[in-house]
């Protein structure tokens, strides 16, 4: 099936990325939010959002201004999918909120209409009954700055139908994506299954004093060929984040080491201001 009308339901920082890398595709888009405000915030978002595609894809004046013109506004959901062949929800990452969101979605919107969840963390098993059509269920999920960083892991759950997960693949790829199937539920999709591991690694290996920050990036760079080691990759995530992250994992788990970076990630670098390249500095200066 070809999609041609699309619709993205939360419109913050994911979804307004998704709405106009899909407008600037030549897609018609459907915005929904839950009220004006909501909407208001989407429109200025995506305005400056339209520099960075001039400036990393080289587009136009002319085509950044045409992908906003493809978008519409609404907070009516009734109205936002009345026309959607897909629906690709990027709400807030309450599970309360998704089933809730997902009930009423599926309540209005056309019978054949596909729903995509760009949900990080949570499982579309999870909300596939509360969709009302399980077999047209999924996630998509994109990484923040969607036009360079052009992710899509697509994801099944073990109810979605096989041509709605093709589909999705080459929706994906129309719309600019590396396009990256997953034909099993894993929490944290296949990159985060990867990086995760590697960043808790190289924080444990740091606060078990093995080795310094420049060593131990410059021992996977050199051995692996990557670009980055894992320390200049925390900087880019923010570590802020990276805090929130390691003391969430030392209060469920207990676990000493977790308890040592998130103190170590507070005083060293969080309390210091130094929250990674956002801020010009984290565990190296830019
Ligand atoms: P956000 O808080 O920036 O935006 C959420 C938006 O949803 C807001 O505009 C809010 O008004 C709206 N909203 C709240 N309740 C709603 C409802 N019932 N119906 C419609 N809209 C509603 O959140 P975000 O960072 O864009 O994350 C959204 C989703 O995308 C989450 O599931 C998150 O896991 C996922 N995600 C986020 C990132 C990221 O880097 N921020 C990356 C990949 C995936």
């Amino acid at each position: 099936m070809d999609y041609t009308n699309i619709t993205v339901a939360g419109s913050g920082v994911l979804g307004s990325q998704i709405a106009y890398q899909i407008a600037f595709k030549g897609f018609n888009v459907s915005i929904y939010d839950i009220n004006d405000d909501a909407l208001d915030r989407a429109k200025e978002r995506i305005m400056e959002l339209k520099p960075h595609y001039q400036a990393d894809l080289k587009a136009t004046e002319d085509e950044v201004n045409k992908a906003y013109q493809r978008i519409s506004y609404h907070s009516n959901l009734s109205e936002a999918v009345a026309t959607a062949d897909l629906v690709i929800e990027a709400i807030p990452e309450v599970v309360q909120m998704k089933l809730d969101f997902y009930k009423e979605l599926g309540k209005v919107a056309p019978k054949e209409t596909v729903f995509a969840t760009n949900s990080s963390t949570l499982l579309p098993s999870q909300f596939a009954e509360a969709t009302g059509r399980p077999e047209k269920f999924l996630a998509l999920h994109f990484a923040n700055e969607i036009w360079k960083n052009n992710t899509a892991e697509i994801m099944k759950h073990p109810g979605t139908d096989t041509h709605v997960f093709n589909d999705v693949i080459e929706f994906a790829k129309a719309i600019g994506m590396v396009a990256l199937p997953l034909n099993k539920e894993q929490p944290g999709y296949i990159l985060n299954s990867l990086l995760v591991p590697l960043l808790d690694a190289a924080q444990q290996l740091l606060v078990k004093e093995v080795a310094d920050v420049q060593t131990i990036d410059k021992t996977w760079m050199v051995a692996t060929g990557a670009p980055m080691g894992p320390f200049a990759i925390l900087d880019v995530v923010g570590i802020n984040t990276a805090y929130n992250i390691g003391l969430a994992k030392a209060e469920s788990s207990g676990d000493p080491t977790f308890k040592k970076i998130a103190e170590t990630l507070k005083t060293e670098y969080v309390d210091k201001g130094k929250l990674g390249r956002a801020t010009g500095e984290g565990f190296y200066k830019y």
